[in-house]
């Protein structure tokens, strides 16, 4: 084996520009470790954030530079630690991407993501934005046959987190409505499709009516564009003054305040992110009066991510590519990420020397 490899180093924060594809040292593999020859990765806004550089609050960590982010990884075994006795050189596995010490309370509940040095991967260790990346063997689970790798990466992040959100979390029933915010992002295209497998009545929002029109394609039932004004209204009048019993926001700020609103008597809130500011203004009586309740969910635990390779595998679950780049293609893929001109994932694809 060679002993540099292509990678997408951020040495400074900032534009595009500061994606460099160039030559770094491939990891040495340690015990319980397991060298990884990427062949496909997803992206996430975190690998926006970590190569602008992160805001500063509550929940965020510092990154050091020079830094490899990528944390929705597949790929083939290229080389294993001592102790490591599952897996075959040259299989095809994909990555749980939440990193975890295994022996805490939490692990020990199997609650991996609740974990006290709980991150992700590709957020503080190098991720997967390169040819090789090093990984932890029990974060490696075998990749059901019959799927690309590209549909493998755009997996993890997205349906991981949705799954929890939908079914652990807010237990969305058969039969139920729910609105799916922000449809198009890579969570809540997961959460579509997870709702259309529960059996609930979907409806969506998004600034684009393309991606409505998408959505329907996929099993979405209404779609509202944010351009007409306040989608609760909206909700009510659909629901026939009801609300729906469940919102996906992984939005924040901006829509807090309607997504409380559309919900019905009992209604649940999921979130799983921020992104448009992490302060709302709401009301906590329209919250308590209607007996409704606020779900957080970072990421799901790595039983919910093998749940969701099953399913998966067996076509029940569909991740969503939107486009596939080579990896030296790292700042168009970038640019249309943050241009939020997406359906789905957006995958870099790494072929060997490429
Ligand atoms: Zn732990």
């Amino acid at each position: 084996m060679e002993n540099t490899m292509k990678a997408v180093v951020v040495r400074e924060h900032g534009g595009l520009e500061q994606l460099r594809y160039e030559d770094v040292p491939i990891p040495k593999v340690g015990g319980g470790e397991v060298l990884l020859r990427v062949k496909a990765v997803a992206l996430n806004h975190m690998d926006l954030w970590l190569r602008r550089g992160l805001p500063e609050g509550p929940g965020i960590r510092p990154v050091h530079l020079p830094h490899v982010s990528g944390g929705d990884i597949a790929g083939v075994v290229a080389e294993v630690g001592s102790g490591v006795n599952h897996l075959e050189i040259d299989q095809p596995v994909v990555v749980y991407p939440g990193l975890y010490c295994g022996s805490c309370l939490y692990c020990h509940r199997g609650e991996h993501s609740m974990c006290h040095e709980y991150e992700v991967v590709g957020e503080k260790i190098w991720g997967g934005l390169a040819e090789y990346t090093l990984l932890p063997a029990k974060n490696l689970e075998p990749m059901p046959s019959g799927m690309s790798f590209e549909q493998a990466a755009a997996l993890p992040v997205a349906m991981t987190t949705a799954w929890r959100m939908l079914k652990t979390a807010a237990q969305l029933q058969p039969g139920e409505d729910v609105l799916i915010l922000g449809i198009g992002g890579g969570v809540s295209t997961a959460a579509l499709q997870i709702a259309q497998l529960i059996g609930a009545r979907i409806f969506v929002a998004s600034g684009h009516d393309w991606k409505i029109e998408q959505a329907k394609t996929l099993g979405a039932s209404a779609g509202f564009n944010y351009h007409r004004g306040s989608f609760e209204a909206w909700i009510q009048e659909a629901t026939g003054g009801k609300g729906v019993e469940v919102v996906v926001d992984a939005l924040g700020a901006d829509t807090w305040p309607m997504s409380i609103r559309s919900l019905s008597e009992g209604g649940r809130l999921v979130v799983c992110g921020a992104t448009t500011g992490d302060r709302p203004d709401i009301s906590i009586r329209e919250l308590y009066q209607h007996h409704r309740r606020i779900l957080g969910a970072p990421l799901g635990n790595q039983e919910e991510f093998r749940i969701t390779l099953q399913l998966a595998g067996q076509g029940k679950l569909e991740p969503v590519v939107h486009q596939v780049f080579p990896l030296s293609d790292i700042q168009a893929a970038h640019q249309l990420l943050e241009a939020g001109e997406q359906f789905g994932k957006v995958v870099l694809k790494i072929n060997e020397h490429s």
